[in-house]
């Protein structure tokens, strides 16, 4: 994994071989689609007969049933059956019904930013490097942009960025847009921000850009910042055969270059922060516990939403299978208050530290800049908090009961040493000095 400052370049890598692990050529973590998550998923539920599956099918609305004692949810589907539940699990996400019904309430905000997503096809790494395994993300100001492999060919992007950049994005030609991912790769943050308005003001004319003209434009930025057409930094003008023969010698530090998005793959959505008050219902909604996006939503940087959804549903199985061993009410609060002990403060450390980096990064601001760089050059040099962030991004292997921990470290780590080497920035003058404070 690499990940960089789009301003400062300052770089944190990660690699497998810094952690330890039993079966270190299996890799520190496994880049999924999501759909072939779920198909598996349903596969086995399919397999079990204790489980009905009723598909294609709405919840048109959920009420208290005031006849029975307990008040256990009435879940009314549109195909006009009626669900009577012990225990209603809001597996729902963002929007979720079931926490409307609970009348649990949230806090969050938006970031006035949207993800955008898409497959991208690119040729194989060449014979002298090493094969597409590595997560690539840099940190523009405008927000995150990532790189993640799936096969040799074809990789993942999650592109943060401001609505409006996202909106021309993804409304331009897909020949453009690929080249905007190489570029946004690649090139310095003032050539961006002026590709950007390039694309903006060409769909505002109603002359968008061809592929031809955003190369070109491209290439006059590189030109303007000395970047060496055979540099790895080099997008403009893609070599023939460049995946045959000794490569760039950065080339390990770019991601491949994007040459076609696969059709029909490029999606946006807005990006947010949103946390419930409560994971279990009360009241008028009892019988009620949310897990996943229906409890919590967090912004995409980290690649952690759907992993806390995983986590959330192993520790609710565990207390359900507990209450059920009990012989105990898995709707009652008692059996379901264990999985919002384990799980909420766990989620809102990461949720927190999540939101911290990505506030610090979104910063243009000198000594921030200069401060966060400092600091992530300096983590760079801790193997041993790489490793607890690596165990906690996704690496399988590990006996990390808090998964928060690393992401909190890394965020406490980058914010404090930035502090720490600003302050003595301003007390000592300088690297010379600061090497004197011993930092
Ligand atoms: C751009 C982007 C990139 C991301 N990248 C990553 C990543 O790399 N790694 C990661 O771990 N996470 C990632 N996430 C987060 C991840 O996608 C979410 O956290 C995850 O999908 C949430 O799963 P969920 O099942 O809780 O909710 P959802 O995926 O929202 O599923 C909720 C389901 O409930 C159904 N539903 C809702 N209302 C009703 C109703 N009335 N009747 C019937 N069904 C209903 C919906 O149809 C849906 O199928 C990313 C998110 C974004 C936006």
């Amino acid at each position: 994994m690499q990940v960089w400052d789009g301003i400062s370049d300052a770089r944190l890598t990660f690699s497998a071989s810094e952690i330890g692990l039993e079966r270190p050529q299996e890799g520190m973590a496994r880049l999924t689609e999501n759909l072939n998550l779920q198909r598996g998923l349903l596969r086995h539920l399919e397999k079990l007969p204790e489980v009905q599956l009723i598909d294609k099918t709405k919840v048109q609305s959920i009420i208290r049933d005031t006849e029975e004692r307990g008040g256990w949810p009435l879940v009314h589907l549109d195909n006009g059956r009626v669900l009577r539940a012990r225990l209603l699990v809001g597996a729902d996400g963002f929007n979720s019904p079931v926490r409307s019904y609970a009348q649990i309430s949230s806090f969050g905000w938006s970031y006035d930013t949207q993800g955008i997503v898409a497959t991208m096809v690119h040729p194989p790494r060449g014979a002298f490097q090493g094969p597409n395994t590595t997560c690539y993300q840099r940190f523009l100001p405008t927000g995150p942009i990532a790189f993640l492999p799936l096969s040799p060919t074809v990789s993942s992007l999650v592109w943060s960025t401001r609505p409006h950049i996202a909106s021309a994005l993804t409304a331009s030609d897909p020949d453009v847009f690929a080249s905007m991912i190489n570029a946004a790769f690649r090139l310095p943050e003032l050539s961006l921000r002026y590709l950007y308005n390039r694309i903006i003001e060409a769909q505002a004319n109603g002359t968008p850009l061809t592929h031809a003209e955003i190369q070109q434009e491209i290439l006059w930025r590189e030109q303007s910042h000395s970047i060496d057409h055979n540099s790895a930094y080099a997008s403009a003008v893609i070599q023939p055969n460049a995946d045959v023969g000794v490569p760039a010698a950065d080339s390990e530090s770019l991601p491949p270059l994007v040459t076609s998005l696969q059709p029909g793959t490029v999606a946006t959505f807005p990006l947010r922060f949103n946390h419930t008050d409560s994971y279990i219902g009360e009241g008028q909604g009892s019988r009620t516990v949310l897990v996943g996006d229906a409890a919590h939503t967090v912004h995409p940087l980290a690649g952690q939403g759907l992993n806390l959804g995983i986590a959330d549903v192993e520790c609710l199985a565990r207390c359900i299978d507990d209450a059920l061993q009990k012989g105990g009410d898995v709707g009652s609060y008692t059996a379901l208050l264990p999985y919002a002990q384990e799980r909420y403060l766990e989620n809102h450390t990461l949720m927190s530290a999540i939101d911290k980096l990505h506030k610090l990064y979104t910063s243009t601001l000198e000594p921030v800049v200069w401060a966060r760089s400092v600091g992530v050059e300096v983590l760079n040099e801790f193997d041993s908090i790489k490793a607890a962030l690596m165990m906690t991004a996704g690496a399988r292997d590990h006996k990390l009961n808090n998964a928060a921990a690393g992401w909190n470290m890394a965020a406490k780590g980058v914010e404090g040493l930035a502090a720490g080497v600003n302050a003595a920035k301003l007390l000592s003058g300088g690297i010379g000095g600061m090497i004197g404070m011993g930092l």
